[in-house]
């Protein structure tokens, strides 16, 4: 659990941003710290600007022939008697010390560094400089310094290092006790408010996340009804939509996996049923003329074997249905179009159905314009497609009733109307006639036929990017519509 909790992504994000706080803090108290000395120190310079000046003035007096030292060094210690931050140099031209308000054996350079006392001099103080300390060796100080003058001709500069040693500690002090302990409070209570804020919000994110996690674990356990709740539109809410669209494509794809399997199972079902009446018939049949063969009439005989033989029949359409509608399923069969007169076909099947139309005294007749185009289409399906519908028409319209084929040009396709006179299909059927082995209840004991013809219209006109409609009603008859798109030369 602990290893856990130090993996997540709250504490890895907490831990990278209390870090860069911290970081940032401490750059902010040194920044701090620093612009506030440097502050100080140039203020001091600027205060002290003349201070140099005024005691070069007070030397003035010690300056006639040769410099008296003893004078000098009594004036200098005065002056830091009476101001314990400051030592006062003495310096010659070339920087090398010639009095000190400290004692020389105090001191650890004989010579400072004369370009910053020159650029100070130059711009009158006005821009900070720092110069040699010859009490620290390495330690730059602020100072104020003045050309001194014997006799009038410039010998030397009187040299003032502004905050001396004692000084430097008070400075010191200063810092540690005052505005470092104001920075590092300051620093504290802002690192803990923004700590506080900053783990809050992280950890409303960071909810969110474990929320889309959990929900995404159950789906992957199985429940595939689980969606994230989507909450804004940020990276987080694009990722759970992402995710919802996925679910949903997984749970239609499962649906239709499911529905193709209970399909399937169905038609097995279907099949088997299909397959054993006519076997079971003809096989009793057989077994009768076997048995019975020497007491069968001649009629008997014949009328058993006709039994057979229609059984045969049924069970060769039925194979055969079956067959064409798994090729166009697997699209073994694929249309291949081909311009052709859709009326002459139309005529060459009814007169193939003339001769059973007429046994049932049912009027075949055909209704369209001589001179219509060619449409674009696969002849040998499309033939199919007739011979099926005729079919149906010719099996469900009672005698002395009528069967009629109407082709019109509508919109760049011929529209072929096939239309009967027969028992009509119930409302309730309409939408599943076109399922395979669907057949009308109504009508199953006068329907001899496996319940494909219509699947098989169906999936070819679908191959042709066309659909196939039916208006019926119990009283007139049905009529079936489809169309054709008409071949452009
Ligand atoms: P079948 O081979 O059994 O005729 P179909 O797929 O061709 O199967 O037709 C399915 C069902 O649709 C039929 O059983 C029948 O009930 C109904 N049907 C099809 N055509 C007609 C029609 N012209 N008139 C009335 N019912 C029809």
């Amino acid at each position: 659990m602990r290893k856990l909790l130090f993996k997540s992504l709250y504490w890895k994000i907490s831990a990278i941003f209390l870090l860069v706080l911290l970081l940032l803090g401490i750059a902010f108290n040194f920044l701090t710290l620093f612009s506030a000395e440097m502050y100080f120190q140039e203020g001091n310079q600027r205060l002290h600007r003349e201070f140099a000046r005024f005691i070069a003035d007070l030397l003035q007096p010690y300056t006639r022939d040769t410099l008296e030292q003893s004078e000098i060094i009594h004036v200098f210690e005065q002056v830091h008697t009476m101001n314990p931050s400051v030592e006062i140099y003495l310096l010659d031209e070339g920087g090398n010390i010639l009095s000190s308000s400290t004692a020389r054996e105090n001191l650890k350079l004989d010579r400072v560094a004369i370009e910053p006392i020159q650029r100070f001099i130059a711009v009158d103080g006005k821009q900070f400089t720092m110069g040699e300390d010859p009490k620290g060796l390495h330690k730059e100080k602020v100072f104020t310094a003045a050309p001194f003058l014997a006799n009038g001709k410039q010998v030397g500069y009187v040299y003032v290092i502004l905050g001396g040693e004692e000084y430097d500690s008070a400075l010191q002090f200063i810092q540690q006790n005052y505005i470092l302990r104001l920075g590092v409070r300051t620093l504290f209570i802002s690192l803990i408010a923004a700590a506080i804020i900053g783990l809050v919000s992280l950890g409303f994110l960071t909810r969110r996340l474990r929320r889309m996690t959990n929900v995404v674990t159950a789906f992957g356990a199985g429940d595939l009804s689980q969606r994230i709740t989507i909450q804004s539109d940020d990276e987080i809410g694009m990722a759970a939509r992402a995710f919802n669209q996925m679910a949903d494509t997984i749970q239609r794809h499962v649906d239709e996996l499911a529905a193709v399997d209970s399909l399937r199972r169905e038609l097995v079902a279907n099949i088997s049923h299909d397959l054993r009446t006519p076997l079971s018939s003809m096989q009793g049949y057989v077994e009768t003329v076997i048995l019975k063969n020497n007491s069968l009439t001649g009629d008997e005989r014949r009328q058993y074997l006709q039994t057979i033989l229609d059984s045969t029949v049924k069970l060769n359409k039925l194979v055969q249905e079956l067959f064409e509608l798994s090729k166009l399923d697997a699209k073994q069969t694929l249309p291949k179009p081909e311009p052709f007169s859709l009326t002459e076909l139309v005529q060459d099947v009814s007169q193939k159905f003339q001769p059973q139309a007429e046994k049932n005294s049912i009027h075949l007749e055909m209704q369209f314009d001589k001179d219509l185009p060619y449409v674009f289409a696969d002849i040998g399906l499309i033939e199919r497609v007739l011979q099926n519908l005729l079919e149906n028409a010719l099996k469900f319209t009672p005698k002395n009733g009528r069967v009629a084929v109407f082709i019109e040009l509508v919109d760049a396709k011929l529209k072929v109307h096939m239309t009967d006179t027969g028992c009509g299909i119930p409302e309730s059927d309409i939408p599943n006639i076109f399922d395979r082995f669907y057949r009308s209840s109504r009508n199953r004991s006068r329907n001899d036929g496996a319940g494909l013809g219509l699947a098989i219209v169906k999936r070819v006109l679908e191959l042709h990017d066309e659909n196939i409609s039916v208006e019926s009603s119990e009283q007139t008859g049905s009529t079936f519509t489809f169309a054709l798109p008409i071949f452009h030369k």
